[in-house]
Protein backbone atom coordinates (compact mmCIF):
# COMPACT_ATOMS: atom_id res chain seq x y z
CA UNK A 1 0.00 0.00 0.00
CA UNK A 2 1.45 3.69 -0.92
CA UNK A 3 -0.56 5.30 0.98
CA UNK A 4 1.34 4.82 4.66
CA UNK A 5 -1.17 7.06 6.83
CA UNK A 6 -4.00 4.52 6.03
CA UNK A 7 -2.71 1.75 8.20
CA UNK A 8 -1.77 4.31 11.06
CA UNK A 9 -5.04 4.94 12.24
CA UNK A 10 -8.02 3.43 10.33
CA UNK A 11 -8.47 1.54 7.49
CA UNK A 12 -9.37 4.94 5.58
CA UNK A 13 -6.58 7.26 7.65
CA UNK A 14 -9.27 9.38 9.94
CA UNK A 15 -9.68 8.98 13.36
CA UNK A 16 -11.35 5.92 13.98
CA UNK A 17 -14.71 5.74 15.70
CA UNK A 18 -15.03 4.78 19.28
CA UNK A 19 -14.82 1.60 21.83
CA UNK A 20 -17.88 -0.18 20.40
CA UNK A 21 -17.33 -3.71 19.44
CA UNK A 22 -19.29 -5.76 16.58
CA UNK A 23 -20.65 -8.86 14.96
CA UNK A 24 -19.46 -8.90 11.73
CA UNK A 25 -20.93 -11.36 8.35
CA UNK A 26 -19.31 -12.12 5.79
CA UNK A 27 -21.46 -13.83 3.00
CA UNK A 28 -20.73 -15.79 -0.13
CA UNK A 29 -17.45 -13.39 -0.81
CA UNK A 30 -15.95 -13.96 -4.47
CA UNK A 31 -12.79 -12.52 -5.85
CA UNK A 32 -10.50 -12.93 -9.07
CA UNK A 33 -8.15 -10.91 -10.25
CA UNK A 34 -6.82 -11.02 -13.80
CA UNK A 35 -3.29 -12.45 -14.48
CA UNK A 36 -2.11 -11.60 -17.97
CA UNK A 37 -5.29 -12.81 -20.11
CA UNK A 38 -5.56 -15.61 -17.38
CA UNK A 39 -8.62 -14.50 -14.42
CA UNK A 40 -7.31 -16.24 -11.30
CA UNK A 41 -10.10 -17.24 -8.46
CA UNK A 42 -8.90 -16.63 -5.54
CA UNK A 43 -11.77 -16.49 -2.98
CA UNK A 44 -14.91 -18.85 -3.91
CA UNK A 45 -18.22 -18.42 -2.35
CA UNK A 46 -16.33 -17.17 1.03
CA UNK A 47 -18.70 -17.07 4.34
CA UNK A 48 -17.70 -16.70 8.20
CA UNK A 49 -18.99 -15.10 11.16
CA UNK A 50 -17.56 -13.12 13.92
CA UNK A 51 -18.62 -12.63 16.92
CA UNK A 52 -18.19 -9.38 18.92
CA UNK A 53 -15.91 -9.76 21.56
CA UNK A 54 -14.48 -12.48 20.36
CA UNK A 55 -10.86 -13.61 18.04
CA UNK A 56 -11.16 -15.24 15.52
CA UNK A 57 -8.01 -16.63 13.73
CA UNK A 58 -8.02 -17.62 10.26
CA UNK A 59 -5.89 -20.31 9.04
CA UNK A 60 -4.78 -21.57 5.61
CA UNK A 61 -2.14 -22.18 2.75
CA UNK A 62 0.13 -19.25 1.52
CA UNK A 63 -1.66 -17.84 -1.64
CA UNK A 64 -4.82 -19.12 -0.64
CA UNK A 65 -7.08 -15.57 -0.06
CA UNK A 66 -6.39 -14.36 3.36
CA UNK A 67 -4.84 -11.22 2.64
CA UNK A 68 -7.00 -10.70 0.08
CA UNK A 69 -10.11 -11.19 2.63
CA UNK A 70 -8.44 -8.92 4.93
CA UNK A 71 -8.10 -6.49 2.41
CA UNK A 72 -11.73 -6.35 0.78
CA UNK A 73 -12.98 -6.31 4.90
CA UNK A 74 -10.57 -3.28 5.32
CA UNK A 75 -12.47 -1.97 2.62
CA UNK A 76 -9.14 -1.90 0.25
CA UNK A 77 -10.29 -4.18 -2.43
CA UNK A 78 -13.65 -4.59 -3.74
CA UNK A 79 -15.73 -8.03 -3.88
CA UNK A 80 -16.99 -9.22 -6.88
CA UNK A 81 -19.99 -11.06 -5.36
CA UNK A 82 -21.25 -11.63 -1.90
CA UNK A 83 -22.38 -8.93 1.28
CA UNK A 84 -20.28 -7.83 4.26
CA UNK A 85 -21.94 -6.25 7.39
CA UNK A 86 -20.96 -4.80 10.98
CA UNK A 87 -23.85 -5.19 12.83
CA UNK A 88 -26.06 -5.49 10.15
CA UNK A 89 -24.31 -2.15 8.61
CA UNK A 90 -23.12 -2.87 5.02
CA UNK A 91 -19.64 -2.54 4.95
CA UNK A 92 -18.39 -0.49 1.49
CA UNK A 93 -14.90 0.82 1.47
CA UNK A 94 -12.54 1.96 3.93
CA UNK A 95 -13.99 2.98 6.97
CA UNK A 96 -12.80 5.00 10.62
CA UNK A 97 -14.39 1.64 12.30
CA UNK A 98 -11.79 -0.90 11.43
CA UNK A 99 -8.17 -0.79 11.81
CA UNK A 100 -5.37 -3.32 10.43
CA UNK A 101 -2.16 -4.56 11.71
CA UNK A 102 0.40 -6.08 8.93
CA UNK A 103 3.12 -7.60 9.33
CA UNK A 104 5.20 -4.35 8.01
CA UNK A 105 6.17 -2.03 11.03
CA UNK A 106 3.97 0.87 10.47
CA UNK A 107 5.46 3.32 12.99
CA UNK A 108 6.49 6.53 12.21
CA UNK A 109 10.25 6.82 12.26
CA UNK A 110 10.61 10.46 12.95
CA UNK A 111 8.54 10.01 16.26
CA UNK A 112 9.35 8.51 19.75
CA UNK A 113 7.29 5.15 21.05
CA UNK A 114 5.42 7.25 23.17
CA UNK A 115 4.55 9.93 19.70
CA UNK A 116 3.57 6.84 17.97
CA UNK A 117 1.33 5.53 20.60
CA UNK A 118 -0.71 8.44 21.30
CA UNK A 119 -0.55 9.72 17.54
CA UNK A 120 -4.29 7.76 16.67
CA UNK A 121 -5.93 9.45 19.85
CA UNK A 122 -4.40 12.99 19.48
CA UNK A 123 -5.43 12.71 15.74
CA UNK A 124 -9.02 11.80 16.30
CA UNK A 125 -9.57 14.20 19.45
CA UNK A 126 -12.43 11.71 20.76
CA UNK A 127 -11.17 11.25 24.54
CA UNK A 128 -9.79 14.29 26.58
CA UNK A 129 -5.56 14.12 26.95
CA UNK A 130 -5.10 13.22 30.28
CA UNK A 131 -7.59 9.53 29.49
CA UNK A 132 -5.40 8.84 26.04
CA UNK A 133 -2.05 9.20 28.20
CA UNK A 134 -3.21 7.00 31.37
CA UNK A 135 -3.98 4.57 28.80
CA UNK A 136 -0.85 5.06 26.94
CA UNK A 137 1.26 4.75 29.93
CA UNK A 138 -0.93 1.49 30.69
CA UNK A 139 -0.37 0.15 27.43
CA UNK A 140 3.23 0.95 27.19
CA UNK A 141 3.31 -1.11 30.54
CA UNK A 142 1.62 -3.99 29.56
CA UNK A 143 4.17 -4.03 26.09
CA UNK A 144 7.06 -3.89 28.01
CA UNK A 145 8.11 -0.78 26.72
CA UNK A 146 7.43 1.30 29.59
CA UNK A 147 11.63 2.02 29.80
CA UNK A 148 11.76 3.00 25.97
CA UNK A 149 9.03 5.71 25.50
CA UNK A 150 11.52 7.89 24.51
CA UNK A 151 13.15 5.98 22.25
CA UNK A 152 12.49 5.93 17.78
CA UNK A 153 11.57 2.69 15.83
CA UNK A 154 15.00 2.44 14.88
CA UNK A 155 16.26 2.26 18.44
CA UNK A 156 13.96 -0.78 19.19
CA UNK A 157 14.36 -4.22 18.01
CA UNK A 158 12.20 -5.46 15.58
CA UNK A 159 9.88 -7.64 19.26
CA UNK A 160 9.65 -3.90 20.61
CA UNK A 161 8.50 -2.67 17.24
CA UNK A 162 6.16 -4.99 17.00
CA UNK A 163 5.10 -4.34 20.47
CA UNK A 164 4.72 -0.87 20.04
CA UNK A 165 2.37 -1.39 16.88
CA UNK A 166 0.10 -3.54 18.78
CA UNK A 167 -0.14 -0.59 21.73
CA UNK A 168 -0.90 2.00 18.91
CA UNK A 169 -3.34 0.14 17.40
CA UNK A 170 -5.11 -1.21 20.80
CA UNK A 171 -5.01 2.07 21.86
CA UNK A 172 -7.53 3.27 18.70
CA UNK A 173 -10.24 1.10 20.08
CA UNK A 174 -11.68 -0.06 16.80
CA UNK A 175 -14.95 -1.76 16.65
CA UNK A 176 -13.34 -4.45 14.56
CA UNK A 177 -9.48 -4.92 14.76
CA UNK A 178 -7.89 -7.07 11.46
CA UNK A 179 -4.39 -8.40 11.89
CA UNK A 180 -3.20 -9.66 8.84
CA UNK A 181 0.19 -12.23 9.73
CA UNK A 182 1.55 -9.61 12.02
CA UNK A 183 4.21 -11.84 13.69
CA UNK A 184 5.39 -13.31 10.33
CA UNK A 185 9.62 -12.95 10.01
CA UNK A 186 10.28 -13.17 13.96
CA UNK A 187 12.49 -15.71 15.51
CA UNK A 188 10.47 -18.48 17.18
CA UNK A 189 11.23 -17.01 20.41
CA UNK A 190 10.30 -13.68 20.17
CA UNK A 191 7.12 -14.65 18.04
CA UNK A 192 6.23 -16.82 21.51
CA UNK A 193 6.33 -13.56 23.47
CA UNK A 194 4.41 -11.43 21.08
CA UNK A 195 1.65 -13.96 21.16
CA UNK A 196 1.56 -13.81 24.78
CA UNK A 197 1.83 -10.20 24.71
CA UNK A 198 -1.29 -9.86 22.47
CA UNK A 199 -2.98 -12.41 23.90
CA UNK A 200 -2.97 -10.20 27.28
CA UNK A 201 -3.90 -6.93 25.71
CA UNK A 202 -6.70 -9.05 23.44
CA UNK A 203 -8.55 -10.45 26.91
CA UNK A 204 -7.84 -6.64 28.81
CA UNK A 205 -9.84 -5.37 25.70
CA UNK A 206 -11.92 -7.80 24.33
CA UNK A 207 -12.41 -6.10 21.09
CA UNK A 208 -13.78 -8.01 18.00
CA UNK A 209 -10.58 -9.14 16.57
CA UNK A 210 -9.55 -11.00 12.74
CA UNK A 211 -5.75 -12.37 13.03
CA UNK A 212 -4.63 -14.39 10.55
CA UNK A 213 -2.06 -16.50 10.23
CA UNK A 214 -0.37 -19.70 8.85
CA UNK A 215 1.27 -20.79 11.58
CA UNK A 216 -1.04 -23.70 13.74
CA UNK A 217 0.57 -23.28 17.41
CA UNK A 218 -0.25 -19.48 16.81
CA UNK A 219 -3.88 -19.94 16.02
CA UNK A 220 -4.97 -22.40 18.67
CA UNK A 221 -3.20 -20.53 21.17
CA UNK A 222 -4.71 -17.24 20.46
CA UNK A 223 -8.35 -18.28 19.06
CA UNK A 224 -11.96 -18.29 20.44
CA UNK A 225 -12.71 -19.76 17.30
CA UNK A 226 -10.50 -21.34 14.66
CA UNK A 227 -11.25 -20.81 11.11
CA UNK A 228 -9.64 -23.38 8.59
CA UNK A 229 -9.36 -22.01 4.66
CA UNK A 230 -8.95 -24.69 2.15
CA UNK A 231 -6.47 -23.53 -0.92
CA UNK A 232 -7.43 -21.35 -3.76
CA UNK A 233 -10.29 -20.09 -4.47
CA UNK A 234 -10.64 -19.93 -0.63
CA UNK A 235 -13.29 -19.93 1.49
CA UNK A 236 -13.93 -21.61 5.30
CA UNK A 237 -14.28 -25.17 5.11
CA UNK A 238 -14.01 -25.68 8.83
CA UNK A 239 -15.08 -24.00 11.72
CA UNK A 240 -13.53 -25.00 15.25
CA UNK A 241 -14.41 -24.00 18.43
CA UNK A 242 -11.35 -23.09 20.87
CA UNK A 243 -12.54 -24.37 24.54
CA UNK A 244 -9.75 -23.50 26.05
CA UNK A 245 -9.79 -21.19 29.21
CA UNK A 246 -8.80 -17.68 29.22
CA UNK A 247 -6.54 -15.81 30.69
CA UNK A 248 -4.44 -18.12 28.11
CA UNK A 249 -1.26 -19.36 29.62
CA UNK A 250 1.67 -21.02 27.58
CA UNK A 251 0.86 -24.72 29.14
CA UNK A 252 -2.80 -25.02 27.28
CA UNK A 253 -0.14 -25.76 24.65
CA UNK A 254 0.04 -29.36 26.32
CA UNK A 255 -3.96 -29.99 27.05
CA UNK A 256 -5.15 -32.71 25.81
CA UNK A 257 -8.18 -30.01 24.51
CA UNK A 258 -5.17 -28.63 22.51
CA UNK A 259 -4.16 -31.41 21.06
CA UNK A 260 -7.41 -32.69 19.80
CA UNK A 261 -8.19 -29.40 18.21
CA UNK A 262 -4.50 -29.24 16.72
CA UNK A 263 -4.97 -32.56 15.35
CA UNK A 264 -8.30 -31.68 13.75
CA UNK A 265 -7.27 -28.92 11.89
CA UNK A 266 -4.11 -30.64 10.92
CA UNK A 267 -6.29 -32.83 9.49
CA UNK A 268 -7.90 -31.18 7.90
CA UNK A 269 -5.36 -28.71 5.96
CA UNK A 270 -2.97 -31.76 5.76
CA UNK A 271 -5.28 -33.24 3.20
CA UNK A 272 -5.92 -29.78 1.65
CA UNK A 273 -2.29 -29.31 1.23
CA UNK A 274 -2.41 -32.93 -0.40
CA UNK A 275 -4.97 -31.74 -3.19
CA UNK A 276 -2.94 -28.68 -3.62
CA UNK A 277 0.27 -30.66 -4.45
CA UNK A 278 -1.89 -32.63 -6.92
CA UNK A 279 -2.32 -29.22 -8.83
CA UNK A 280 0.91 -28.84 -8.92
CA UNK A 281 1.52 -25.84 -5.84
CA UNK A 282 3.76 -26.33 -3.19
CA UNK A 283 2.11 -23.55 -1.22
CA UNK A 284 1.13 -25.78 1.92
CA UNK A 285 4.38 -27.79 2.40
CA UNK A 286 4.24 -25.76 6.03
CA UNK A 287 1.05 -27.92 6.47
CA UNK A 288 2.91 -31.40 5.52
CA UNK A 289 5.50 -30.36 8.00
CA UNK A 290 3.58 -29.87 10.85
CA UNK A 291 1.03 -32.42 10.17
CA UNK A 292 4.51 -35.07 10.22
CA UNK A 293 5.82 -33.53 13.34
CA UNK A 294 2.44 -34.34 14.91
CA UNK A 295 3.07 -37.71 14.44
CA UNK A 296 6.58 -37.70 16.20
CA UNK A 297 5.28 -35.56 18.76
CA UNK A 298 2.88 -38.57 19.35
CA UNK A 299 4.96 -41.33 19.33
CA UNK A 300 7.31 -39.37 21.70
P1 LIG B 1 -2.45 -15.30 1.27
O1 LIG B 1 -2.52 -14.05 2.05
O2 LIG B 1 -3.39 -16.37 1.75
O3 LIG B 1 -1.05 -15.84 1.18
P2 LIG B 1 -3.19 -13.63 -0.97
O4 LIG B 1 -4.56 -13.16 -0.65
O5 LIG B 1 -2.07 -12.69 -0.75
O6 LIG B 1 -2.92 -15.01 -0.22
O7 LIG B 1 -3.13 -14.07 -2.49
C1 LIG B 1 -3.99 -15.06 -3.03
C2 LIG B 1 -3.77 -15.16 -4.53
O8 LIG B 1 -4.23 -13.96 -5.12
C3 LIG B 1 -2.32 -15.32 -4.93
O9 LIG B 1 -2.25 -16.27 -5.97
C4 LIG B 1 -1.91 -13.96 -5.42
O10 LIG B 1 -0.98 -14.07 -6.44
C5 LIG B 1 -3.23 -13.40 -5.95
N1 LIG B 1 -3.31 -11.94 -5.81
C6 LIG B 1 -3.40 -11.26 -4.63
N2 LIG B 1 -3.50 -9.94 -4.85
C7 LIG B 1 -3.44 -9.76 -6.19
C8 LIG B 1 -3.50 -8.64 -7.08
N3 LIG B 1 -3.63 -7.39 -6.59
N4 LIG B 1 -3.44 -8.86 -8.41
C9 LIG B 1 -3.33 -10.11 -8.89
N5 LIG B 1 -3.29 -11.22 -8.13
C10 LIG B 1 -3.34 -11.06 -6.80
MG1 LIG C 1 -1.07 -12.94 3.11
Amino acid sequence: MSDTTANLVSTSGLAVAGPQRADVVIDGISKSYMIGPMREQVLEDCSLKLEAGKLTVLIGPSGCGKSTLINILAGYETADAGSMTIDGEPIKGPSSDRLVVFQETALFPWMTTWQNIIYGPEVQRRRSRGDFEAEAVHLLDRVGLGEFRNKYPSQLSGGMQRRAELARAMINEPRLMLLDEPFRGLDAMTRELMQEYFVRLYEEKEQTVLFVTSEIDEAIFLADTLLLMSNKPGHIIQTIPVDLPRPRDPHVLTSSTYLRIKEQALEILHEEALKAFAGGSKAAADFVEAYDQRENETLQ
